[in-house]
This record gives structure tokens, sequence and C-alpha cells, in this order.
């Protein structure tokens, strides 16, 4: 492991909360693309540095066009938060956690290779897999109807899939959307 630097720091502190706030997306509370930009360079540099792992995930939920058509747009909203919820829960500390765009998330994973990437972002999967919202959030998981999702999950590591934050990303997409093709709710990491 590589000393921790400033910016480590500075996420897991005590300023977490109000760093968080001005550099969330609103509806997710994940973390927002410009403050993901910023991290990622920053982690590209000391992976660098140190001669250290980093991974990145791409993770886009499967047919979630459908999810909205089928239960409403504010269900929908409702699970984004949850995938975002269950993202946080599941990586380290040390790992960001994104909104990327709509239905995509990016998770950024230092000090990891692709395997334990692989690893890590399955586990995800399984977790989002196997986890039901009920549709009627004022109701007991036991008298309402739920809703489920899958994930499609892409993994690029430094430096052999990329060596900037923008290879690396798109990368990760190109897997993504393999994903997608083999049939989604699966990850697809370096073959
Ligand atoms: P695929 O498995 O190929 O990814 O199918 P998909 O339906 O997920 O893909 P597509 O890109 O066609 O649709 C994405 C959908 O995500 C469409 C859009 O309405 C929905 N979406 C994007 N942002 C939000 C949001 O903030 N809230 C809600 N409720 N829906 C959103
Ligand atoms: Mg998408
Ligand atoms: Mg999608």
């Amino acid at each position: 492991l590589g000393p921790a630097t400033a910016l480590d720091v500075y996420i897991v502190s005590g300023l977490q909360r109000q760093r968080r706030l001005s550099n969330a997306d609103a509806l997710t509370g994940a973390f927002n693309r410009r403050f993901l930009d910023h991290f990622l360079r920053h982690e590209l540099a000391r992976a660098a540095r140190h001669k250290t792992a980093l991974a990145v995930a791409m993770v886009d939920v499967d047919r979630f066009k459908q999810l909205n058509d089928n239960f409403g747009h504010a269900a929908g909203d409702r699970m984004l938060k949850h995938i975002a919820q269950t993202l946080e829960a599941a990586v380290r500390r040390t790992d960001l956690v994104a909104r990327y765009g709509g239905e995509e998330f990016v998770v950024v994973l230092p000090e990891s290779n692709a395997e334990q990437a692989v690893m890590r972002m399955e586990r995800i999967r399984e977790a989002i897999e196997g986890s039901a919202l009920t549709l009627d959030k004022n109701r007991s998981r036991s008298s309402s109807p739920t809703m489920r999702v899958t994930i499609s999950i892409g993994v690029a590591s430094w430096p052999n899939d990329g060596e900037s934050a923008q290879e690396l990303i798109a990368s990760a997409d190109r897997r993504m959307y393999e994903a997608k093709k083999l049939g989604r709710n699966r990850t697809v990491g370096p073959a």
C-alpha cells in the first residue's frame, strides 16, 4: 500500500460530508462527474508514482428504460439511489463511486488490479441482482410488490488498458457494452 495522500485524507476525514455535498450528484448522493475527473487524475498520478495498481469499472443498469416504463420515473429514481447506496456500501473507503450519466456509474478502485476489481464488482452485481425494492415505499416488503434490476459492468486497469483517465474509462465502457452483448447481468474484464 502506498502512503496516504492529502486527497485520501480529505475523502475520509471529517470534512467528508461537507466536501461531498458540493461534489455530489443531487439525486443519488454519489460523487459527480467533475469530481470523478479530479479524483481519477490524482489517483492515476499516484499509481504512476508509486507503481501501484488502479482499476476503473463502468456500471450500467440493464433495461432501465423498461423499469421506468413499467413503474414510473419516481420508482426509477429510487432504484438509482438504491444502486448508488449498494455500490457505496460495497467498495472500500478509498474507492470512489460517481454517477457518470443517467443510469451509469463509474467506480475507481485505487490499488486494485483488474482481477481484484472484477471480483469486487461481481459481488456488487450479485448484491444488486439479489435485492428488491418495494414499489410502494410506504409499505413493508411483505405486503408490497417489488421491483428488481440487474447491472452490466466493464472493468479496465492501469496501465494495460490505458494510461489516461479518458482511455481507461473508454476501455471500461467498451467492456460494459461487451457485457450487454453477452446477455447483460455480468462483468467483463480483460480477457
Ligand atoms: P440497456 O440494458 O441496453 O442499458 O437498456 P436501457 O434501457 O438501460 O438503456 P437506455 O439507454 O435505452 O435507457 C436508459 C434509461 O435510463 C432511459 C432514461 O429514461 C433512464 N434514465 C436516465 N436517467 C434517469 C434518471 O435520473 N431517473 C430515471 N428514473 N430514469 C433515468
Ligand atoms: Mg446507459
Ligand atoms: Mg442501461
